[in-house]
């Protein structure tokens, strides 16, 4: 029972023991938890089922679908920055309300974040939803969750969107397991069924080989992230107003488990491949990490960042934050060109949308030329050497 009451999300329960108080517990036992200390009783039930299911099976829904009305977005803000994928989610959320007919409203969590709200509003948020706190200054899983699952208790939203971002991993499963309903994540499409007004949320399953739509049929609200860069940045209009609700935050530093400590930047290449306006990437049709160059050299006429597929990553070419597609990054750039890329749906759903795509191949029938703006079929050892050439001609 140690780790049910260290959970900061409440997500694990052991029906037939009663997790221990937290007096009962040395305030390390979390930590010193070993296999030597098992609960095997508890463990077997599980494993035999019994008639112990687990506790998201045994709960009753949250609420009637009824009460539950509006579209949320939680716009991400950290160290003075809203990640741009809260604004793409706006202008996705504004689809689905206006489908739906309801509103469209933001919820902003931190310290000292009214800069933030009237460019909400400028992307569209009828209305924004404030908790402003130094306990939330820095982002930690706990308050953020507390906070947003108290807003969304108080004014039970239908549909609740996130960008799919290092926050909104940690944070979304964590209000979805509080509020005991379904969370769908890395969304790549998301509409509203016409009959039922569900949310339709579709998303890459079974390793990316088909797509799946997923429905959260009986529990509200229905909840789900998205990629940064999957849905298109809307329009600005500045200027626009809305309403401002503001919330109080009422715990105290003592309520949670965590202290932010620093925070250390990292320079990964990841760190601006989603954010590149023009990419090069490569697949195995290069053969061998020598030939990067060819890549290197058009890359260098052109201002492009270098990227490819999981091949290329797996046979040691490029460093696995290079990586575009299912279990990589996410890119949107202005243009996109696949060098040697077989256009596999892994890769796909991590480049479709941007601007305008070139690719090059030797097979008349890869996948790639299908999404592809221009399609060049031929030998890349020529093609890519002329290109660059002729680039340079124009360039400079
Ligand atoms: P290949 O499929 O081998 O394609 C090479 C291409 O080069 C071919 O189309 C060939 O015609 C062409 N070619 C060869 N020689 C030449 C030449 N001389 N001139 C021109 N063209 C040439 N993949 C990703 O990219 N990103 C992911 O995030 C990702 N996630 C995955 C997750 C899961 C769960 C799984 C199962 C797979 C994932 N994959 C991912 C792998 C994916 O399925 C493919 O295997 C991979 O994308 C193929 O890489 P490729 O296009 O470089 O290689």
């Amino acid at each position: 029972g140690k780790c049910v009451i260290v959970c900061p999300a409440d997500a694990l329960a052991l029906p037939n023991k009663p997790a221990k108080s937290k007096e009962e517990l040395d305030p390390e036992a979390g930590s010193k938890l070993s296999i030597k200390d098992p609960q095997p009783d508890a463990i077997k039930d599980y494993a035999q089922g019994n008639d112990k299911k687990p506790i998201s099976a045994q709960a009753k829904p949250v609420a009637g679908g009824d009460v539950w009305s509006g579209v949320w977005v939680i716009i991400e803000y950290m160290n003075g920055k809203v990640a741009p994928v809260s604004w793409e989610l706006l202008g996705e959320g504004r689809k689905l309300a206006d489908a739906i007919g309801c509103g469209l409203s933001g919820v902003i969590t931190g310290h000292q974040v009214d800069s933030v709200i009237p460019e909400a509003f400028a992307y569209g948020a009828e209305t924004v939803y404030v908790v402003d706190h130094p306990i939330l200054k820095d982002y930690r899983t706990e308050p953020y969750a507390e906070a947003i699952t108290d807003l969304v208790k108080k004014y039970q939203p239908e549909i609740i969107l996130m960008g799919a971002t290092s926050m909104g991993r940690d944070v979304f499963p964590a209000i979805a397991t509080k509020l005991q309903t379904g969370l769908t994540a890395d969304c790549t499409v998301l509409g509203i069924d016409p009959d039922t007004k569900l949310l339709q949320q579709t998303r890459p399953a079974f390793g990316g080989n088909i797509m799946a739509t997923i429905l959260c049929r009986t529990r509200r609200p229905q909840m789900a992230t998205v990629r940064p860069r999957v849905m298109a940045m809307p329009d600005r209009v500045d200027g626009r107003e809305g309403e401002t609700v503001r919330e109080e935050f009422t715990l105290n530093e003592s309520d949670f488990r965590t202290k932010v400590l620093e925070f250390i930047n990292t320079d990964a290449k990841s760190a601006f491949l989603d954010k590149a306006e023009i990419i090069v990437a490569v697949g195995l049709g290069l053969a061998a990490k020598r030939n990067l160059v060819i890549a290197e050299e058009l890359a260098d006429v052109l201002g492009a960042t270098i990227a490819g597929t999981r091949g290329a990553v797996e046979a040691g070419w490029l460093n696995h934050d290079q990586q575009v597609g299912q279990s990589g990054v996410t890119v949107r750039p202005k243009v996109y060109i696949a060098i040697g890329i077989s256009g596999a749906i892994q890769h796909l759903v991590g480049m479709e949308t941007s601007d305008f795509i070139i690719a090059i191949n030797n097979d008349p029938e890869a996948a790639i030329l299908k999404v592809a703006n221009y399609g060049i079929v031929g030998d890349l050892f020529q093609i890519v050497p002329a290109l660059t050439a002729e680039f340079k001609k124009r360039l400079q």
